[in-house]
């Protein structure tokens, strides 16, 4: 069966990492077609907006998208893409696996943790005021009224907020996938104590909520004890549920202790739509050198596989990771190697494909 997917290629290093992704998809013996549709920065200068319509219209039909990076370009008054995207779809969690890999050179070993990130709300809802803005003057006086709380007059104002409806729902959907996927423990970080009405509401609906699903343990952690964990002792913990700011810092720190940004792949999921993407940016640093690490993506393209119930395509697409991990004679530099994005990507994508022809990765190492 053919799979309807987008593909949005994306800036910076996007368009390698991703037509890497798509080569191994294809290798792995996935039968996709794909709808490829710029955003970002390359239909800015185009379209005068870095999200057209007809994006967000062919993931309303394929359901599906495979995105590289994008970066807002900034002071267009734009936005954030990828925030648009997620709220435009309504994707509210991100699923974020970090795993030592074979073959990669990091701090810790048998690290095997799972980021599940509220997507929507807290302080990415863009409810933003300017410094000196009539908006944050007006809400001066009110909050003067109200509290009374005083912000300085010089201050620019972004608020968190943190709903029951929203966490409900991640809270629920953090369990089904720790059952789903045999995890046995979900720690929830926050910072109730300093911010009881909203980090509070993700504890406590967390807290109550936890009950309804007993074969799976749970534990709250401040975030801060949590950073300290996961710098000393990550192997203690297993499935990490956050808040959306600290959910976008413990990636990139989760990201570090398995071998960096070039191998941390991410989703993005609601009830209708998922959009597959690495954790890392557009590394404008090293963008259209053909240097990128794709592992990334092609990780996230093997979670789009399971998602599409293509259990043997994304079997297929891990095990050639590992194998040419594990391997070692093909590395890009963010890994000690000298290996370009497309030598790589020629390497997993043949892996994938003799896998595939075995019928599984027996004896693949
Ligand atoms: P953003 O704000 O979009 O997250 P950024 O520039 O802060 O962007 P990244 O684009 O993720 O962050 O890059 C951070 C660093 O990691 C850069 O030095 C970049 O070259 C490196 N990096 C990120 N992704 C990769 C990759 N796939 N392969 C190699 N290096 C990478």
């Amino acid at each position: 069966m053919s799979h309807r997917v987008t593909l949005i290629p994306g800036d910076g290093i996007g368009p390698e990492v991703t037509g890497a992704a798509r080569r191994v998809v294809e290798a792995a013996g996935v039968e996709v077609e794909w709808e490829v549709h710029d955003a970002g920065a390359v239909v800015m200068e185009r379209e005068g907006t870095p999200l057209p319509d007809r994006v967000l219209e062919s993931i309303r039909h394929t359901r599906t998208a495979l995105k590289g990076p994008i970066t807002t370009p900034v002071g267009t008054g734009f936005r954030s893409v990828n925030v648009a995207l997620r709220q435009g779809l309504d994707l509210f969690a991100a699923v974020r696996p970090a795993l030592s890999l074979p073959g990669v050179r990091s701090r810790f070993e048998g690290v095997d943790l799972l980021i599940v990130r509220e997507n929507t709300e807290d302080l990415y809802a863009g409810i933003e005021f300017r410094a000196g803005s009539s908006e944050l003057d007006a809400l001066r006086e009110r909050l003067r009224a109200l509290g009374p709380f005083e912000v300085p007059h010089d201050a620019g104002v972004t608020v968190k907020p943190i709903s029951v409806t929203g966490t409900r729902r991640i809270v629920h959907f953090a369990f089904d996938l720790a059952q789903r996927f045999g995890r046995r423990r979900i720690t929830v970080g926050h910072k109730a104590s300093i911010m009881p009405h909203s980090d509070g509401v993700f504890l406590a609906v967390a807290t109550a909520d936890a009950a309804h699903y007993p074969d799976v343990e749970f534990e709250e952690l401040e975030i801060d004890e949590m950073a300290l964990t996961l710098a000393s002792e990550p192997e203690r913990l297993d499935v990490l549920l956050l808040p959306n700011l600290y959910g976008d810092i413990v990636s990139d720190l989760c990201a570090g202790l398995v071998g960096g940004l070039g191998l941390a792949p991410g989703a993005n999921i609601g009830w209708e739509y998922a959009v597959f993407e690495p954790v890392h940016g557009s590394a404008p640093d090293i963008a259209g050198r053909g240097l990128a690490n794709p592992v990334a993506t092609i990780l996230s393209a093997a979670m789009m596989l399971d998602h599409l119930h293509e259990p043997e395509g994304a079997g297929a697409v891990r095990a050639a990771v590992r194998q040419v991990l594990a391997a070692g004679e093909t590395r890009t530099p963010d890994l000690g190697g000298t290996a370009g994005t497309e030598a790589i990507a020629d390497a997993i994508a043949g892996a994938a494909a003799r896998i595939r022809e075995r019928g599984g990765d027996a004896g693949d190492g």
